[in-house]
């Protein structure tokens, strides 16, 4: 239940960057997540709420961006998506290779909202 903490790290970033608009409030928070994170958006949006409920951030919402994983070729120079997990180049079917993209977990962007008297 890594999540718990992944949530406490948005929650904290939200407070820390609140400060810095004044009259305004961050009403959502983009996460990007690759689907090698091993992080369950549900179970995430799930602790995020439990921990923000009757909070001054109640009404901040998640928006979660799953990233598709990929993968680099070594032997054929290709980028590559990767299935199941399984490291394999669909064009030379050699599995000597890096993962690129996928295992991120990312704060991509926020949405304020302003002239809100706080
Ligand atoms: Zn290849």
């Amino acid at each position: 239940m890594h999540e718990i903490s992944l949530a406490q790290s948005v929650i904290d970033f939200v407070n820390n960057e609140k400060d810095k608009y004044p009259n305004s409030r961050i009403v959502k928070v983009k996460l990007k997540i690759g689907k090698l994170a091993s992080v369950f958006p549900d179970t995430l949006t799930f602790a995020f709420q439990s921990l923000v409920e009757n909070t001054p951030l109640s009404h901040v919402k998640l928006e979660i961006l799953e990233l598709e994983p990929k993968g680099y070729c070594k032997d054929c120079s290709k980028q590559h998506p990767l299935y199941d997990n399984v490291f394999q180049c669909p064009f030379c079917g050699s599995s000597n290779g890096d993962i690129t993209e996928g295992t991120e977990f990312l704060i991509d962007s926020f949405e304020i909202e302003e002239n809100v008297p706080t």
